[in-house]
Parts: structure tokens; C-alpha cells; sequence
């Protein structure tokens, strides 16, 4: 586990303010581990900052990787391309043993943190990004920024998403029954590459089958 103290000012998600608070922010994080900050970080209660003005919780975002090695899977999360890109890195996983990894880039913590929910349940990550297209008609002209859907758990074969605000609060939850799973086209997604599997990549694969249908 490594930290990270951020040298700049941080900016207030509710109230825009900025103000310096002496941190320190977890960068890297085992999700297999069981102490207080890994269970945390896997439920997406990671880096959390309250401002002092409004008094709001909200999780700064700065690099982040969530790793699981039970799940095979690596999530980073605000990391810019030039540093997960680089090209023979496919090449040095094969070599270490690791060539069935899957690695996905995200834009926010909370969503690499979907991510291992989503590989720890056994299920398909991009199937799952078709579900909320699909079940949540809100979701494709949903703004990101202010509200999101997401994945929390797998319990008693039934699929737990919740839409939760900018600030992470819990506004609504839903149960999703597994046959609807079951019944969503599994696409397999390349191993060892890093991938953004999000809400963008859901529209165009579900235009593409739709096309293909009609
Ligand atoms: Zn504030």
C-alpha cells in the first residue's frame, strides 16, 4: 500500500471552495487484503476528504489502482493514458504469467472499485454496463459528473445497483434479477490490455447490436 500527500489545493465537489488539507491518499490498494482500507476502498469509500466550509464528503480524485490477484484483475482510476499505455506491457505480462489479467482504466475511483466488485462476483464487466443501458432509462443521458449508477453487489442471485449523487450519497437502490444477467450478450473483452469498459462503450456496442437486429 503506498500513499500519496497532495500538494495543491483541493476543490470543494459541493460548494467549489478551495482549501489545503495535510492527507495522505492511498494509491494502491489489494483489494484480496482484509484490513479497514481495503474493505473500504472495494466499497468505494476511498480517499475521502470532508470540506471545511460546506463540511461535505467526497472522495478526491487522484491516481489510483485497486489490484486483486483471487479475481485476476487490475483497476486504475484517473491515471492519464501515456502512463498505462505503454506497448509492451501485453508482452510482459504474457512473460510473467499474467497474459489472462484483466486491466481496465476508469475515470473515477468509485468506478474501479465497481470494477473488483464486479470481477469478485464472477460476472462480466461489460454485460453489466449493457444492464444499466438497458434497465435504467435514464442512464444514456445521464451527466456523470452530477449523479451515476452503479454496481454493488451480487447477493441471493440478484443484482444490487444503486443511483447515487455527486457526492457519493445513496439515492435510490435496485434489485435486478440474475436471468436478466443471463440473458445479456457476454462480449469477451481482450486480456492484458488496459480497457475502458464504461457507459460510452455500452452505447456504441448496444447501437452495433441493435443495427445488427433491425
Ligand atoms: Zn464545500
Amino acid at each position: 500500500m503506498s500513499t500519496y500527500i497532495p500538494d495543491g489545493s483541493i476543490r470543494c465537489e459541493n460548494c467549489n471552495s478551495f482549501f489545503n488539507k495535510y492527507v495522505r491518499f492511498e494509491t494502491v490498494i489489494d483489494a484480496d487484503s482484509y484490513d479497514e482500507a481495503s474493505q473500504n476502498a472495494l466499497e468505494g469509500i476511498i480517499n475521502r476528504v470532508t470540506c471545511p466550509y460546506c463540511k461535505t464528503e467526497f472522495t478526491y480524485e487522484n491516481p489510483f489502482m485497486l489490484h486483486s490477484y483471487s479475481c485476476k484483475s487490475i483497476a486504475v482510476a484517473a491515471v492519464s493514458s501515456e502512463l498505462v499505455n505503454v506497448s509492451n506491457l501485453s508482452v510482459a505480462l504474457k512473460i510473467s504469467g499474467a497474459g489472462e489479467w484483466q486491466l481496465r482504466r476508469c475515470d473515477f475511483a468509485r468506478d474501479a472499485a465497481e470494477k473488483i466488485r464486479i470481477f469478485k462476483s464472477g460476472l462480466n464487466d461489460a454485460a453489466i454496463e449493457l444492464i444499466k443501458l438497458r434497465q435504467f432509462h435514464d442512464y444514456r443521458n445521464m451527466d456523470l459528473y452530477d449523479e451515476y449508477i452503479i454496481f454493488d453487489n451480487l447477493i441471493d442471485n440478484k443484482l444490487i445497483f444503486s443511483l447515487r449523487d455527486y457526492t457519493d450519497n445513496v439515492k435510490d437502490t435496485y434489485e435486478i434479477d440474475m436471468s436478466v444477467y443471463n440473458n445479456t450478450p457476454k462480449l469477451s473483452i481482450p486480456t492484458a490490455k488496459w480497457i475502458k469498459i464504461n457507459k460510452r462503450f455500452a452505447i456504441k456496442t448496444e447501437d452495433k447490436l441493435c443495427k445488427r437486429i433491425y
